[in-house]
């Protein structure tokens, strides 16, 4: 027997047709390139991206060509998120950040038909579009007033007047909902970046499942302001979610500063934020320095790379910010798992609470997991034994844009399994705790050790400003780790202080063999601490 229930297709475009129609007139804020702050609502989103759809139509893009996009999060970029993929057309952010080599590979792997990209990166696009030939149109995201009096780019297109030329009469179509809507490229810190290729389905599927009170629990009583860029796996979802939800969303643009983003928080009432540790590093040092409150913002959550414990504390303690710790990645749209406890663990002592909430936790419903040892055998969740982090899931990657070969492997012999490169431990609560990527583990004589926990331990100093750990050649041990510390401004600290400061907080054997104190720790496009980079500069140090 089947269902008999109307079998509508799960399309992008009915996430921003639900807000505009119950939500229209809550708020779209951003702080844009030009200048100023813009405000608009849901309904003129929704009414300019089918203007958007029309004039992508009208420039002769065909369903499935991508539009690519280099821009910061603002209203333009929300509507392009909405114009193309509802229209058919399959979005493709790209992170600005990135070297321009890089920019040009991912946009020509993706063959990109557009190019939408901020006024203030326009010296950029004049750069990268002579290596761009699959780019038939240029579109720079501002108004006529704005447009550059001079540029290199033939027949530059400006994005309001592209709008304004359209009737906004418009229905969205309605298709399999299986096609691709967007489309994501890994950082590649190895070899070149692939593309992770989602689909209306898998994306409504990972919205749905991220508003969820024990995912981010976002409502129509929030002010959401993502600080994860619309480029950095579509900022975490929330752009959809937001839509879901119908709430207030405040864009920061390219202002990340603590002072721009403390300034946005406050005039806006933000409640609920996401961004990965350095931004946070960033904001809490602002407001440290500055002896400031926070009088609206209530949880963020926190991902990419690890939180550190004394992070979370900082925020939980002294701003009554509740921090939710999460892990995911591009190939998962990106959302794998949060911390959030349970009744039966709110019973728990405040440590022990404070212990599950600090690791990258439970699984969402629609994400299975697991940790294997290298033969492909599960191992136990006691939360002591490591293994390799695999997936599967309603929104996990099949298969990288343009390949033929699978990344999947086996669990116990059963196929189809993402390996996602973490090396993980999983309790018997089910929370789940990253050690590593597998790369970054350090093998000292045959164990191996967390530079993770390493990195969380010199966190908690009180002089010490950011951290990492990385192994460093030994001749007896294979690898030992090395410390390498940026210290907060005027703080006094010594090696030999740091390194007692381990004592009691980690088995000996674990404690890091050297500190290098420096002014500068490479950072990724995205925020996360780059330890090939690390490793590479430090190559030829000897340890004492
Ligand atoms: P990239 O860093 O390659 O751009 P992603 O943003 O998809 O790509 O990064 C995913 C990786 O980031 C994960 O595989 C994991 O190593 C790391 N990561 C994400 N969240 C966390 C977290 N909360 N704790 C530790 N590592 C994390």
């Amino acid at each position: 027997l089947m269902g008999q229930m109307m079998a509508m297709p799960l399309l992008i475009s009915s996430l921003i047709k639900h807000a505009a129609r119950h939500a229209g007139d809550t708020e779209i804020v951003s702080k844009r390139v030009e200048g100023d702050l813009h405000r608009t609502t849901w309904a003129a989103a929704e009414r300019r991206s089918r203007q958007l759809a029309q004039a992508l139509a009208r420039l002769g893009l065909q369903p499935g060509d991508r539009v690519g996009t280099l821009a910061w999060n603002g209203y333009r970029h929300l509507e392009i998120y909405y114009g193309s993929s509802g229209s058919g057309l399959v979005c493709h952010t790209i992170n600005p950040r990135l070297f321009p080599e890089q920019i040009a590979w991912i946009a020509n792997d993706a063959q990109d038909s557009v190019l939408c990209f901020d006024l203030n990166l326009l010296p950029l696009v004049e750069k990268l579009a002579p290596g761009l030939p699959s780019i038939k149109h240029f579109i720079v995201m501002t108004d006529r007033a704005h447009m550059p009096a001079q540029t290199t780019l033939a027949g530059l297109l400006c994005y309001d007047e592209l709008l304004d030329a359209e009737d906004g009469r418009y229905a969205w179509p309605e298709f399999d909902e299986n096609t691709a809507c967007s489309l994501c490229y890994t950082s590649g810190t190895t070899g070149h970046p692939k593309g992770a290729v989602y689909s209306h389905r898998s994306t409504l599927l990972h919205t749905y499942a991220s508003a969820l009170p024990d995912a981010l629990d976002c409502s129509a009583r929030d002010v959401i302001l993502p600080v994860v860029p619309m480029f950095h796996v579509n900022a975490w979802g929330l752009p959809y979610s937001c839509a879901l939800i119908g709430c207030k969303l405040v864009m920061p643009g390219p202002f990340l500063d603590g002072q721009s983003l403390y300034e946005l928080f406050e005039s806006e009432g933000v409640t609920f934020s996401a961004g990965v540790p350095t931004v946070w590093l960033g904001l809490l040092n602002y407001v440290k320095a500055n002896n400031l409150k926070f009088s609206s913002f209530k949880r963020t959550v926190i991902g990419g790379s690890a939180c550190p414990p004394a992070m979370m504390k900082s925020l939980q303690e002294d701003y009554g910010v509740e921090v939710i710790h999460a892990w995911g990645m591009t190939e998962l749209s990106p959302i794998g798992t949060l911390s959030k406890l349970s009744a039966k663990q709110l019973q728990l002592p405040k440590e022990a609470q404070q212990r599950l909430l600090e690791k990258q936790g439970k699984a969402v419903f629609g994400i299975d997991m697991a940790i294997a040892d290298d033969a492909g055998q599960a191992l136990p969740w006691d939360g002591q034994v490591t293994g390799n982090l695999l997936v599967r899931g309603h929104w996990v990657i099949d298969s990288y844009y343009g390949e033929h070969s699978s990344p999947l492997q086996s669990l116990d012999g059963e196929p189809g399994w993402f390996p996602t490169g973490d090396v993980a431990s999983i309790d018997d609560y089910g929370f789940m705790q990253i050690t590593d990527r597998s790369k970054d583990v350090i093998k000292s004589g045959g164990e191996w050790i967390s530079s993770i926990e390493l990195e969380n331990i010199a966190m908690a100093h009180p002089a010490v400003f950011e951290a990492a750990v990385i192994a460093c050649a030994h001749p007896k041990w294979d690898e030992r780790p090395l410390l390498v510390v940026i210290k907060k401004p005027e703080a006094e600290l010594t090696r030999e202080q740091l390194l007692a400061f381990f004592e009691g907080r980690i088995a000996s054997w674990q404690i890091p063999d050297d500190v290098v104190f420096v002014s500068e720790i490479p950072h990724t496009a995205t925020g996360k601490i780059q330890k090939l980079r690390l490793r590479d500069q430090f190559k030829s140090h000897r340890l004492p």
